[in-house]
């Protein structure tokens, strides 16, 4: 496994392994602070591609001024010995100068998808998060690139920006990796304390309720909202930021599921950390493309 900190040399590494060696590459764009739900995409990569390229970079312009970009979880160490057990081909960890040279002036904005739910709660995020996986997705080419469907909206958004702007690569979402307590993975969870990590899996209980209502044939949406929020409300450390239905491709708020997926996806504050999570509500099997 090769750690490389510089795009020129990353780009040189792929137009290699592309032209001459006629491989596929498969990217897994990651903040680091590593857990299994990163590790079940580059599984997914590992699958489906000949080399695989991780890119370790906290992205400083999808944070916020108030948000924890300084605070978030580095260990390059503990992230690189994993990635090098998984069979890693590169890891791609460059600087923010690397990435965003001084007179850096060109940012990446899909317009609409973004301003909704997560861009709503979290203004310039999703411009941030275009601006750096068109970076990465330009200095690698990948044939495919990996996202969780943890993070839904980037996921549909980052698509939405590789149609508009004709980028060679394919995006593969793969479903939610959750703890045995529910709680999805989150390099965030590492700010829980114990009562708040007991706390937040009321989460995923609210929304395992909402599925299970659905299922029974509640389509409406807001009493499956209730049903969400009511169960969350239950939980005093818990303190909610939204709670959303929305079709699972255009994002358009639902009053109630007819015959399209629904993306259910919530923000709660527990403390002064911030989880989101999501189910989709019929059909899921189209809104989330897994590998066999
Ligand atoms: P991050 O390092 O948090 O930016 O996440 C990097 C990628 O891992 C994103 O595509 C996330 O959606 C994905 N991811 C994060 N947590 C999970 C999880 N629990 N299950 C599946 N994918 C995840």
């Amino acid at each position: 496994m090769e750690i490389i900190n510089r795009r020129k040399r990353m780009m040189s590494v792929a137009r290699r392994l592309r032209r001459e060696e006629n491989r596929t590459i498969g990217l897994v764009p990651t903040m680091g602070a590593l857990h299994e739900g990163h590790l079940s995409l580059i599984h997914g990569a590992r699958a489906l591609c000949d080399v695989v390229v991780v890119s370790v970079f906290v992205n400083p312009t999808q944070f916020g001024p108030n948000e924890d970009f300084a605070a978030y979880p580095r260990d390059l160490t503990r992230d690189s010995a994993l990635l090098a057990e998984y069979n890693v081909d590169y890891v791609l960890a460059p600087t923010s100068e690397e990435i965003y040279p001084p007179g850096f002036s060109t940012y990446v904005t899909v317009e609409g998808l973004s301003d909704k739910l997560e861009g709503a709660a979290r203004p310039g995020h999703f411009r941030g998060v275009c601006t750096v996986v068109s970076i990465l997705l330009n200095i690698v080419r990948p044939n495919f690139a990996f996202f969780g469907q943890k993070d839904a909206q980037q996921s549909i958004v980052i698509k939405q920006m590789v149609r508009d702007l004709g980028l060679d690569a394919e995006i593969v979402v793969l479903p939610i990796v959750r703890e045995e307590s529910g709680l999805a993975m989150s390099s965030r969870n590492a700010y829980l304390d114990d009562p708040e990590r007991r706390a937040a899996t009321v989460l995923n209980r609210a929304l395992s309720q909402a599925r299970a209502a659905y299922d029974e044939g509640e389509h409406n949406a807001a009493r499956l909202l209730e049903l969400v929020r009511s169960t969350i409300e239950t939980e005093s450390l818990a303190r909610i930021d939204y709670v959303s239905l929305n079709d699972a491709e255009t994002l358009a708020k639902l009053d109630k599921i007819g015959d399209r997926p629904a993306l259910l996806s919530l923000a709660v504050f527990f403390g002064k950390t911030r989880l989101i999570d999501n189910i989709v509500l019929g059909s899921e099997r189209n809104a989330v493309s897994a590998i066999a």
